[in-house]
């Protein structure tokens, strides 16, 4: 392990040192740069547009990206929880790019995050594919499904389902994907400077053990894309051995190569072998890695039984018509009731996709759960609150900051509002949740596992 002092400022092992030198010759620089705070960033939501951050730098390769000048509490924004954003490192951005670049986004398309977890590039993939398109966020980690699960929710995309799988189980979808991305687990040297975890666990055997981990998953991703696609592989690490040379292994087997993107000089990206380095004494973000290889062979797909959504049933006709006035454009929805009396929706376009994806992963969630039938009433959900397929029109309760914040922490704060039943309470017009109304009081139906836990008065 390297000592402290100017040249050495978090204690960085002496053989990474040495693997940066010889990557970048002197590595002064990129250690002064360590001893900076790391730059804040968020990307906006495209289907909750809010203009609170118009004033803010943008992230040059992301439209949606802003740069913030300090670390706010973002607990204390009722937006942060409205989902009007999601806070992530601006070098993971250019996934943005390598999608813009590679793929024709005006299409509909099926893309796989396959290692989604929390859900950084799962909201970015969201917000930069069509309406028709279909993203099936996949993590191995059960226990980190919870907050996959919670930042899509907030996200309120409809096209997006849930897989909990390794990347071996997906065989029956080979071919199957127009984008695959692989955001692999790894050593992590480009976040030391925000992680010092990642420092004390980083030695030569973790980077093995982390570039064969890779390669494995690499194998399970590769052939569930479909000719002409694309398979986006990132890392926020530096070393060869888990970036250029699992590209140049996954290359040597056949059926990909490289694709170039176009980089705009001022973004300060180093090109290597295969892809793109985020260094962050060059780019204003944190390390990061990626790479984007075109399928070029044609995969046999395997074929796969359409299934049925979970033991859902189609919702019956008299039943839809209690559910259609909470959605817009409710004619390009199917609807089905599980077994727990809960409604899920579903794109009409995208019926087949989930079909499939049911058939072939048994672990993963149904759809879009709006809310769920008790004796022909229809009681709405959170996820449904904050989704963009809710009607716009509900009826409404406006609160300001302060009182937002106190209904997300589920206290008592006074409504005042003529109306009875069901009323979404929104913040600068964006839904936070519902609240009933029940005359001289109301119930507050924010799910408590989603209540701001911290103290709001003394921040
Ligand atoms: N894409 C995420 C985002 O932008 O928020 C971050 C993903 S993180 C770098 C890598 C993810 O891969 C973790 O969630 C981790 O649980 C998952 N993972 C760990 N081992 C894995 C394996 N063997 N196969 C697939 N994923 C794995």
């Amino acid at each position: 392990m390297g000592s402290t002092n100017n040249k050495n400022p978090m204690r960085l092992p002496d053989d990474f040192i040495k693997l940066i030198e010889q990557k970048i010759g002197s590595a002064a620089a990129f250690l002064a740069s360590l001893r900076q705070p790391p730059a804040t960033s968020i990307r906006l939501n495209p289907s909750k547009k809010t203009s609170a951050f118009d004033a803010h730098e943008q992230v040059p390769w992301h439209p949606s990206g802003r740069y913030l000048e300090e670390r706010p509490v973002f607990t204390l924004d009722p937006l942060f929880h409205a989902g009007t954003y999601y806070v992530q490192e601006a070098s993971s951005m250019l996934l943005y790019q390598a999608l813009l670049q590679t793929v024709d986004l005006n299409r509909n398309l099926k893309v796989l995050d396959l290692c989604a977890a929390p859900g950084g590039k799962s909201t970015l993939l969201a917000g930069a594919l069509s309406q028709g398109s279909f993203l099936l966020a996949n993590e191995v980690i059960r226990k980190r499904i919870e907050p996959l699960q919670h930042n899509l929710t907030k996200w309120g995309s409809q096209n997006v389902l849930i897989s909990n799988h390794d990347p071996e189980d997906f065989l029956p979808l080979k071919g199957f994907f127009d984008v695959v991305c692989v955001d692999a687990p790894c050593s992590g040297e480009g976040l030391f400077r925000k992680d010092p975890q990642a420092v004390d666990e980083w030695s030569l055997e973790h980077v093995d053990h982390c570039s064969a981990r890779q390669k494995r998953i690499l194998m399970g991703a590769r052939d569930l894309v479909t000719e002409g696609g694309v398979l986006i592989y990132s890392t926020c690490t530096f070393n060869e051995e888990e970036n250029d040379n699992n590209i140049q292994w996954l290359c040597q087997q056949g059926g990909f190569e490289a694709v170039e993107l176009t980089v705009v000089p001022a973004w300060g990206l180093t090109k290597t072998a295969f892809g793109y380095q985020c260094y962050p004494h060059l780019v204003k973000g944190e390390g990061f890695f990626l790479s984007v290889m075109r399928r070029t062979s044609a995969v046999a797909k395997t074929k796969t039984k359409l299934k049925p959504t979970e033991s859902a049933v189609p919702l019956a006709k008299k039943d839809r018509e209690l559910i259609e006035p909470w959605i817009a454009e409710h004619e390009r929805f199917s609807f089905f009731q599980k077994p727990n009396n809960e409604i899920v929706a579903v794109p009409n376009e995208l019926k087949e996709n989930y079909a499939l994806v049911s058939g072939a992963l048994k672990r993963r969630s149904s759809g879009l759960v709006i809310g769920s039938l008790k004796q022909r009433n229809f009681i709405p959900s959170h996820a449904l609150a904050l989704s963009e397929i809710i009607d716009p029109d509900l009826p409404g309760v406006s609160l300001e900051k302060e009182q937002a914040l106190h209904y997300l922490r589920k206290d008592d704060i006074e409504i005042s509002h003529p109306g009875k039943g069901w009323h979404l309470v929104r913040f600068e017009g964006f839904n936070l949740g519902w609240v009933k109304l029940l005359g001289n009081r109301y119930n507050n139906y924010l799910p408590n596992e989603w209540r701001i836990r911290m103290d709001i008065d003394k921040p």
